[in-house]
């Protein structure tokens, strides 16, 4: 496959296969490329954003650190299902989604117009 990495403004693009048994990447130009294009290759995670509208404000979320793409469509499900509160900035809406170990938090709250 290839990707580009995304650690750092400079986008290396990077080629990763598997060869025999070892997972191979090219194109990096530091370790964490590396890092990133095996963690692409084998199990792709993304940060997950989204917004959730109440009758009077919108709330803006994101999970404090990356989970399963595959998951993410069963995370905004769930997350979908939140109930309206005063949550504040900072606050955890929903705890270890789907046992990713991640929690969902509060980015911002806007008030709807
Ligand atoms: S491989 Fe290293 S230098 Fe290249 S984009 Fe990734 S972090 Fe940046």
């Amino acid at each position: 496959m290839e990707t580009v990495c995304i650690c750092c403004p400079i986008g290396c693009r990077l080629k990763v296969e598997k060869v025999k048994d070892e997972i191979v990447v090219t194109g990096n130009t530091c370790p964490r490329g590396k890092e990133y294009g095996i963690s692409e290759f084998t199990l792709p995670k993304r940060v997950l954003t989204t917004s959730v509208v109440f009758n009077s404000f919108t709330l803006t979320l994101k999970t404090n650190i990356a989970i399963d793409k595959k998951l993410q469509k069963s995370a905004l499900m769930q997350i979908k299902n939140i109930k309206e509160k005063d949550y504040n900035i900072g606050d955890v809406v929903i705890e270890n989604i789907l046992e990713t170990g991640a929690n969902v938090v509060v980015t911002g709250k806007l008030k709807n117009v």
